[in-house]
């Protein structure tokens, strides 16, 4: 492995509170090449989000999440999903911390002081950059650094892509050296589960437009190969409440079917393959202050 020692690597975490831009950041960056794959032992508790690989370096996002919502519901789980949430940051190399155009709220103060506890380096991100005039940009920045003391500071617009090249050099530059992590192929079972998953979950999300975080949750139950280019895969929806289930039932069924077929056509996009997408509702009343029903239904193993 000597002949790699130039060669950077590590794991790279967007933070940030609701709707500053961190999944426009994400997709920009690693745009379609997004790959999803078997995590390093050590951060079994991370989701891979994309993959980034250059020449001479690679960069793995991965997602911590449920830092905001804990702050307002501190229930066991929420506690949980916390200490995760750290624990998660633990195991990455670089933070990027990315806010927007808006002066810092009580949010971002939240999550600046849990980044205190950790000693990684943290990269400011002022991002919207196309709504605000530079000097509104510089000031924000100065704001910031008032309460952090970040590594780097970069004004960004991830919609329009400026100064994105200058934030993955800084990330780069942060990197410890170490050799390339994964080949472009690997992709395991696990981790497609955990994408299926997910992607059902964005689906309900638009679709009944229920922002509730966490309190559905999507547990993947099947997912076995059929044929050649069929994949069979059975999933359970849980929700808290019967009033809910109706919610995702729909009249006769129509806002299930509706989901069913949004996230299968999401979903074939993604795995390239053509799956039949097998879904059920079911409740389990306040599972999120239970975290053993939490273990039952995956919730370590599928976030
Ligand atoms: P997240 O909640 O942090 O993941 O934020 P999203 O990526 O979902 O973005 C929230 C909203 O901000 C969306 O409407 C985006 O289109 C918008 N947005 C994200 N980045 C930019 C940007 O650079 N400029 C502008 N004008 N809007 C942006
Ligand atoms: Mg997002």
């Amino acid at each position: 492995m000597q002949q790699e020692t130039n060669f950077k690597a590590g794991f790279v975490t967007l933070v940030g509170k609701p709707n500053v831009g961190k999944s426009t950041l994400l997709n920009k960056l690693v745009g379609e090449k997004i790959t999803i794959v078997s995590p390093r032992p050590q951060t079994t508790r991370n989701i891979i989000k994309g993959i980034i690989t250059f020449k001479e370096a690679q960069i793995i996002f991965v997602d911590t999440p449920g830092l905001i919502e804990t702050e307002k519901a501190p229930t066991p789980v929420d506690k949980k999903i916390i200490e995760e949430t750290l624990m998660g940051m633990e195991g990455v190399d670089v933070v990027v911390f990315v806010a927007d155009e808006r002066e810092p709220s009580p949010e971002d103060f939240f999550i600046m002081e849990h980044l205190k506890k950790i000693k990684k380096p943290v990269i400011l991100c002022v991002n919207k950059l196309d709504k605000i005039k530079q000097q509104k940009a510089l000031h924000l920045i100065e704001t910031y650094k008032k309460h952090f003391s970040f590594n780097v500071c970069i004004p960004i617009s991830a919609k329009r892509g400026s100064n994105l090249s200058i934030l993955v050099g800084e990330i780069i530059n942060f990197l410890p050296f170490h050799p390339p992590y994964y080949s472009s192929d690997t992709i395991t079972d696990q981790m497609e589960r955990v994408l299926v998953a997910e992607l059902i979950r964005e689906k309900i999300f638009e679709l009944t437009r229920q922002e509730i975080p966490y309190s559905v949750m999507t547990k993947v139950e099947e997912f076995t190969e059929r044929s050649d280019n069929l994949i069979y895969i059975s999933a359970t929806i849980y929700v808290e409440h019967s009033s809910q289930k109706g919610i995702i039932i729909g009249k006769k069924g129509s806002m299930i079917k509706k989901i069913g077929q949004l996230a299968r056509r999401e979903i074939e996009n993604r795995l390239g393959c053509r799956i039949y997408l097998d879904l059920r509702v079911g409740v389990k009343k306040n599972w999120r202050k239970n975290i053993e029903s939490l273990k039952e239904i995956g919730f370590d193993k599928i976030k």
